[in-house]
């Protein structure tokens, strides 16, 4: 296949039944000034979308969006069927299996406990599970220290991060069979479903059976099209840069596109360039050495480095911008060794925002709540600061001591009462906290804040993620020449003068 211009190439997809869709699609999104803001993007850096030379984007959970729900039962059997063929353990122990909703990405394991956290940008562990059993406070400080704080995760510690998309199945079954072992085992029970689980998208077992129904797994998102067309139409190149092999990606792409099968490769004409098996994040060290191996047609790459593809899209650094799901895979690496620009894509946001903007009388009443409780507390500070001040005074005064003891009284009164009213404020405080973080998700509240704090994925997400968005297709929202705009950041003084 002849490598044409982006212009060309799109102008031939567009031929066939499918024109006037797009075309409407195209309409409506750039006309349309007021965006639903389940589907917005935002923005922690600010990106000028017209200096953006190339657009890449990461195959699954970005362009391919799953039915998460029947691919995770999936694995779920699949491992489940070998850790009782392969490993011994009896099939009733897996029938202690959590709702499905309890494992999430983002959570931390402690390997040697068996317990699954939650915790803050600091490490403080605020919520945590030893198989199905949620820890009291005291459980928690026994084994984490009176401050309940883990250090920061890193590979191979005794705590780990679990934050891909195909690890849900994992957390399940871990959390289900946890139980059932003795202390000093738990980690080798997690290798052991790591095991299974790598091996079941190795040896194709897994993908054999999507690629066989490709519509029970996959939600077609015809926006995506549009906006692969838009972004060539608009003189960007546009890449896919995948781990999965060619074959799966290939398999599975017009469905992605909600096209019909029998159009064989031509989705290929929306990409200037298409990278399988790239073995990301390595493939963003620009030390490595291993050169593509030539795909089924010249656009496709097997493999290969950072260079090759730059070199191919004739931009590299912050001319490109990336989408992907993984933090760490898509993200952290490209943004440190190549400075691309970059975009997380985070399913959960959406489902986030629809549970919190049905339930907008909780929200303003915590918000109220909440600005009550910090003038409150600044109020007893005051009146504490006041009496301790008179307190002093009455020591050492020999005049006016009768005076002085009076008025620290009436302090000591005020301060009182604020108190009580700053206890209340708290409780009412908890109370919607609470409501709120349980309506998210009743086992471990919001994906991005804990109380008055990030998560540590929202951490993640904050320093690694140009900007996100619940779904890639969300870009055909936006322009060719949008100006990404951040929130501007505040120091605490000068949200007090707003
Ligand atoms: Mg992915």
């Amino acid at each position: 296949m002849n490598d044409k211009s982006p212009r060309q190439n799109s102008n031939s997809s567009r031929s066939g039944s499918n024109s006037k869709n797009w075309l409407d699609m195209i309409a409506m999104a750039i006309r349309t000034p007021v965006f639903d803001q389940h589907r917005a993007v935002y923005t922690n850096r600010t990106m000028r979308f017209g200096q953006i030379d190339a657009v890449g984007f990461d195959f699954d959970h970005t362009l391919a969006v799953y039915n998460c729900e029947a691919l995770d039962a999936l694995a779920e059997k699949l491992v489940a069927d070998r850790l009782v063929e392969h490993e011994g353990i009896p099939r009733e122990w897996l029938q202690g299996v959590p709702d499905p909703s309890f494992a999430r990405k983002a959570l931390i394991l402690d390997l040697d406990e068996g317990v699954i956290l939650k915790t803050d940008r600091y490490g403080h562990v605020l919520r945590a599970f030893r198989g199905k059993k949620k820890l009291t406070v005291s459980e928690k400080r026994t084994l984490y220290g009176d401050r309940d704080i883990i250090p920061h995760v890193t590979d191979g510690d005794r705590f780990i991060q679990v934050d891909h998309a195909f690890s849900r199945p994992e957390i399940l079954l871990w959390t289900a069979l946890v139980d059932y072992t003795e202390a000093g085992q738990r980690r080798a029970l997690w290798e052991k479903i790591r095991k299974h689980t790598d091996l079941i998208h190795r040896d194709g077992s897994l993908k054999s059976v999507i690629t066989a129904n490709p519509s029970d797994y996959i939600y077609p998102d015809p926006r995506t099209e549009a906006l692969l067309i838009h972004l060539r139409d608009c003189g960007k190149k546009v890449f896919l840069l995948t781990n999965s092999e060619w074959e799966y990606t290939h398999a599975m792409m017009n469905t992605v596109l909600g096209r019909d099968e029998s159009r064989g490769t031509e989705w290929l004409d929306l990409f200037d360039v298409v990278v399988a098996q790239g073995n990301k994040p390595s493939y963003f060290d620009p030390g490595r050495g291993e050169n593509a191996t030539p795909g089924v047609t010249d656009k496709v790459l097997i493999g290969g480095n950072l260079t090759e593809i730059e070199d191919r899209l004739g931009c590299a650094g912050p001319e490109i911008l990336y989408v992907g799901d993984h933090i760490y895979a898509d993200l952290i690496s490209s943004k440190r060794n190549v400075y691309w620009r970059t975009m997380l894509v985070v399913p959960e946001l959406e489902e986030e925002m629809v549970i919190q903007s049905g339930m907008p009388g909780l929200v303003s009443q915590l918000r109220e709540v909440d600005e009550r409780r910090i003038s409150t507390e600044r109020e007893v500070m005051h009146w504490k600061a006041v009496e301790a001040c008179l307190q002093s005074i009455e020591g050492v005064i020999t005049e006016e001591r009768e005076g002085v003891k009076k008025l620290r009284q009436e302090c000591h009164v005020a301060r009182k009462d604020a108190s009580d009213t700053l206890k209340d404020f708290i409780r009412q405080r908890e109370e919607l906290r609470s409501k709120l973080s349980t309506a998210t998700n009743e086992y471990w509240g919001s994906l991005f804040r804990a109380g008055s704090e990030l998560t540590h994925f929202g951490r993640q997400l904050e320093d690694y993620a140009c900007a996100y968005t619940s779904r890639a297709s969300n870009l055909l929202f936006y322009p060719s020449g949008h100006y990404f705009r951040s929130t501007m950041d505040y120091l605490p003084h000068e949200l007090e003068s707003m």
